[in-house]
């Protein structure tokens, strides 16, 4: 039986993924945490007390966090006090938690996923692909839709898009990539990568890479029709993750793409 932690259980992914811990045969909810002003702390989900003390990782076997970067942060150097392996779905990540993360990989095993869904972890292969064998004639732009609330953009996904699509270039994310366009900006530079966000409504989240070139365009779109795809992905990437070594894994791994 693993012992399965979740973090923010009142949120829209932390109470899909508690839901579908206790319908598990193979785990069972060890621990719920929240955030400490949360008005589920106290109170009993899936079977478990909520509380807003992340001491509680202590004897859990892997913990799945869909949170904000502040929790991601304090819950990596919280389990990397007791070694708990993690499955990370928070996205917009800065520099102090990527930091936590990598110091928790040190000692324990450690996956984090901007999307969870088989079909978007295929995407991310067939972008790199097509990236590869169009070549630099094709222009390469991604457009993404998500739900008024989401508060980074652009979304995780669409980075992990954006930097496969660099990969099958051969170049660095960071040397191409342009998130915003206004006024007279020209031309469009020759090997740029453009990520556009769009926000609204109850969209869960909708992505497509276009291969811009001339005469003919290629797009990939991959759409999210229900949460439980990515809470589903985790628990089968926590399921795997259990007990195995220290270090970095990817939903490739996972899902042996
Ligand atoms: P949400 O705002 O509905 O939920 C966030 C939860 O985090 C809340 O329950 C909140 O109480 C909790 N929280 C905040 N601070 C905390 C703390 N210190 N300790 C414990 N819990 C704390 O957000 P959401 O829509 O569920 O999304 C959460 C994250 O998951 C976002 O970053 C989103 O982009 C990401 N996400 C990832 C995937 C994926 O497949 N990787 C899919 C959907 C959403």
């Amino acid at each position: 039986m693993i012992r399965a932690a979740v973090l923010g259980p009142s949120g829209r992914m932390g109470r899909r993924v508690i839901e579908l811990v206790a319908a598990r045969s193979d785990m069972e909810v060890a621990a719920a945490i929240d955030h400490p002003s949360s008005p589920l702390v106290g109170q009993a989900v899936a079977g478990a007390q909520v509380t807003g003390d992340l001491a509680a990782l202590r004897g859990c076997d892997v913990y799945v966090d869909f949170t904000t970067p502040e929790s991601t942060e304090a819950a990596a150097r919280a389990a990397a006090e007791h070694r708990v392996a993690a499955v990370i779905g928070t996205t917009g990540l800065g520099r102090g938690s990527e930091q936590a993360v990598a110091t928790l990989a040190e000692v324990a095993p450690v996956l984090v996923a901007a999307n969870f869904s088989l079909g978007v972890n295929l995407m991310l292969v067939l972008a790199e692909t097509a990236a590869r064998a169009l070549g630099g004639g094709f222009d390469l732009e991604i457009v993404e839709a998500h739900h008024r609330h989401k508060r980074d953009a652009p979304s995780g996904t669409a980075l992990a898009l954006a930097r496969a699509l660099a990969a099958g270039r051969g170049v660095e994310l960071e040397t191409v990539l342009t998130t915003a366009r206004s006024g007279d900006i020209g031309a469009r530079p020759e090997g740029e990568i453009g990520v556009v966000a769009v926000r609204g409504g109850d969209v869960i989240g909708d992505h497509t890479a276009f291969f811009l070139g001339e005469g003919e365009r290629l797009e990939l779109t991959h759409r999210a029709g229900s949460r439980d795809l990515f809470a589903a992905g985790a628990l089968r990437a926590a399921a795997w993750l259990a007990g195995r070594p220290a270090g970095r894994y990817t939903m490739r791994d996972v899902l042996g793409l």
